[in-house]
């Protein structure tokens, strides 16, 4: 039998209840693993959740942009952006 183990819980800041899906593991069992689908097995998936209080990810991109990134105001591109501007670090440095 395969394992899923959630987690969910409530944010510590904000109070909404959120499912964490990146900390979602899935455990296939042999059978799975055989077939390449996740719960593809005669007995299926078991859903193990836990309780797991966090930062939703709202909450958390609000703290980083509280720290005063001047970067961060422009939500579109920000990995593009970002990269440019270690360049130019990159460069000043030498
Ligand atoms: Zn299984
Ligand atoms: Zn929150």
């Amino acid at each position: 039998m395969c394992r899923m183990v959630v987690f969910a819980g409530s944010c510590i800041k904000c109070g909404g209840y959120f499912t964490w899906d990146d900390l979602t593991q899935e455990l296939p069992c042999l059978e799975a693993k055989n077939t390449g689908i996740f719960g593809y097995c005669s007995r299926g998936a078991f859903r193990d959740e836990h309780q797991f209080d966090q930062e939703c990810d709202a909450c958390a991109v609000d703290e980083d942009e509280g720290v005063g990134d001047v970067d961060a105001n422009s939500s579109d591109g920000r990995a593009g952006k970002d990269d440019s501007h270690r360049k130019k670090k990159r460069q000043r440095t030498k």
